[in-house]
C-alpha cells in the first residue's frame, strides 16, 4: 500500500498536537517512547494501517518498539474510542486514529484513507420492536478524491 503525500496530516499544525495529547491521555500511565511513537504514526496519516506498518513506522524514532506493544496500545485505544478499525482491501484489518465522539466514516479501498462523515447518517433509523440500540458503526466503503483522480494502475 502506498502512502501518497497528499494523504499526510501535518505534523506541525496544533491539531495534530492535540491529537497526540488527547491519545495519549486515554491511555493513561506513563507515555514511553513506543507508545509515543505509535500514537504519533496514528494521527500523522489519515489512513487505515495495518499494525505490521504501524511497527516500521513506529520503529523509526522508537526502535525497541514490538509488536505485542503495537497491539497492546491499539486495543487500548480502541477501547477508549480513538481509534477506528476496518477492514482494508487486502483482508488485512488496519487501524486509523479516531477521535471527537461519535461520526461515521467514508473508507477509501484504494489507499485506505478515512474521512469522518459530518453528520451521523442514520438519524431516520428505526429500532425494531422492543429493541435498544446502544451504538452502531456505519462506513461508506468508495473511492477517495486523491485516488479518483489518479488513473488506474
Ligand atoms: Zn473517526
Ligand atoms: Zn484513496
Ligand atoms: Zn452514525
Amino acid at each position: 500500500m502506498t502512502t501518497p503525500s497528499h494523504h499526510r496530516a501535518d505534523r506541525g499544525t496544533a491539531s495534530a498536537m492535540d491529537r497526540v495529547g488527547d491519545a495519549l491521555d486515554s491511555l493513561g500511565g506513563t507515555a514511553t517512547g513506543p507508545r509515543r511513537a505509535i500514537v504519533d504514526v496514528l494521527v500523522t496519516e489519515d489512513l487505515l494501517q495495518t499494525p505490521e506498518q504501524i511497527l516500521a513506522a513506529a520503529r523509526v524514532s522508537a526502535p525497541s518498539t514490538s509488536l505485542a506493544t503495537v497491539y497492546r496500545t491499539l486495543e487500548r485505544l480502541h477501547a477508549a474510542g480513538r481509534v477506528k478499525r476496518a477492514t482494508l482491501a487486502s483482508g488485512a484489518i488496519g487501524y486509523a486514529y479516531c477521535g471527537g465522539g461519535h461520526h461515521d466514516h467514508a473508507i477509501c479501498t484504494r489507499c485506505g484513507r478515512v474521512v469522518p462523515v459530518g453528520a451521523c447518517a442514520t438519524a431516520a433509523w428505526e429500532a425494531p420492536p422492543g429493541f435498544r440500540a446502544e451504538s452502531h458503526e456505519l462506513n461508506f466503503y468508495g473511492t477517495c478524491e486523491g485516488c479518483s483522480a489518479d488513473p488506474v494502475e
